[in-house]
């Protein structure tokens, strides 16, 4: 078998791993890259294998940096199948057809002010054709059932507990009576979060795929602290009547946020302020959560059961038209405005910032990683000018972070990850991080396990397993 890697090596973003075996060639996700404009958009382009000879795609779950470029892979005569949950299925329908329509509106937007400036115009990676193409390709399983994909390989989906439909996929290859297991964690979740079950401890494997986005950190627990920060923020906004702009997830977070926001007042910790939830992808993946109830965890499958829809209540509203939308910026608060993307790299929530950004009353609020280079990025570093739409701003605004919604392991439950796999795997690659994390967790995994041959590939890199 021999395994390379063409994205999320040494990064976050772009999750591509080719896995080769001599009766067939398996992609394992198919991310997008996310960043500086240009560059993500030279490294989305150059996919660094022939999408022609892959015999089929296995898909992790539906966030952008892993599923971001399958469309792509029609534009280059892909012709196998893509093996993903059910819940998946539809979630990454749904993210995809959203993911064309932004690239479409913000292409349209940023070559209008290229024209103006006489520079060169951008063109969108693929459109909603390319995207129905690929979902026609999907082949939606079941948790923990065995499907066969070519002779002698089969595939195990086990869940991951990180976003609706995620799973760790474990590949099989058996030949002349030796089997190999590579287990690819995905992006792991964490015990104890709203909505989902608890990641499932991992399967046996002979070589690991390890994701380390939170390698060389510790999360801080999304208990006490975070209720009163939360509650303090929405005080704050109904005494200033200001907005918070929470940047989050359309997918996860966005539902998460709701849940929590809701314990808020049904603790009678706040009284609610408006919450608008804008963003037609979230309305959309929302609706995907309500069919897929056997991805819930106990608590969520009793409100379900009882109450019908977890995640309605009186003071929110989900916002679909771009007029209601632009209605919000003329708005005063104090209300709660949740919008995609998270990173700030697109979408409805750039319109939201350059609004709200100039007032020092109102809040922006992170609670997801934040990629390097992103705009999302650097307003967590605090700069006080920041591009949007290309447009150097001044931010005067509060920009607040909660580490503690983090639907990703943390360095700890990463090596407890590890430590619970029986027997230990003899080889472990680490993806899926910035460098320093990494470095930092695989040096970690090292020491307490001599045995291991611990790998932190490099993008392109090939290996022999
Ligand atoms: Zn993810």
């Amino acid at each position: 078998m021999k395994l390379s890697f063409h994205g999320a090596a040494r990064s976050v973003t772009g999750s591509r791993h080719l896995l080769e075996m001599a009766s067939c060639r398996l992609l394992l996700d198919c991310g997008m890259f996310q960043g500086r404009r240009e560059e993500a958009a030279a490294q989305n382009r150059a996919l660094g294998f022939d999408p022609r000879s892959l015999s089929g795609v296995l898909l992790s779950h539906a966030h952008i940096d892993h599923s971001g470029a399958l469309p792509m892979l029609m534009q280059q005569r892909f012709s196998g199948k893509v093996h993903l949950t059910r819940a998946t299925a539809d979630l990454t329908a749904i993210m995809l057809q959203d993911a064309a329509r932004i690239q479409e509106s913000d292409c349209r937007y940023v070559n209008k002010q290229e024209r103006r400036r006489g520079t060169k115009c951008v063109q969108a990676l693929f459109d909603s054709d390319d995207v129905e193409a690929i979902t026609r390709r999907f082949v939606g399983v079941r948790y923990d059932d065995t499907i066969k994909i070519a002779p002698r390989v089969t595939a195990t989906f086990h869940d991951a507990g990180h976003i609706l439909g995620s799973a760790a996929v474990r590949v099989k290859y058996t030949v002349r009576g030796n089997t190999t297991t590579v287990l690819f964690s995905g992006d792991l979740g964490r015990s104890h979060m709203p909505i989902l079950r608890d990641p499932e401890p991992p399967p046996p494997c002979d070589v690991l795929i390890l994701e380390s986005t939170y390698g060389d950190r510790l999360h801080e627990q999304a208990g006490e602290e975070m209720k009163q920060k939360a509650q303090d923020l929405i005080a704050h906004a109904k005494a200033h009547k200001s907005k918070i702009i929470v940047p989050a997830f359309a997918v996860g977070r966005t539902q998460e946020l709701v849940m929590r926001i809701k314990e808020l007042v049904v603790e009678d910790r706040i009284d609610p302020i408006p919450i608008y939830i804008d963003s037609p992808l979230a309305s959309k993946a929302t609706e995907v959560f309500r069919h897929h109830p056997e991805c819930y965890d106990a608590e969520t499958y009793r409100t379900f059961t009882e109450d019908g829809d977890p995640f309605a209540s009186r003071y929110i509203r989900f916002i679909s038209s771009p007029d209601d939308s632009k209605r919000l910026n003329a708005m005063k608060g104090p209300m709660i405005i949740i919008s995609s993307s998270g990173m700030c790299e697109g979408g409805r929530v750039l319109h939201h910032l350059k609004h709200a950004i100039d007032d020092e009353a109102n809040v922006i609020v992170f609670v997801g990683f934040q990629a390097e280079h992103t705009l999302g990025r650097k307003l967590v570093e605090g700069w006080d000018v920041v591009p949007i739409f290309g447009v150097p701003t001044k931010r005067r605004a509060q920009v607040v972070k909660f580490n503690g919604f983090s639907a990703h392991a943390d360095r700890n439950d990463l090596l407890a990850y590890v430590r619970a796999i029986s027997p230990l795997p003899s080889k472990v690659f680490i993806v899926h991080g910035e460098e320093k994390q990494a470095l930092s967790l695989g040096a970690a995994i090292q020491n307490e396990h001599p045995a291991i041959d611990v790998t932190i590939p490099h993008r392109g890199s090939s290996h022999e397993i």
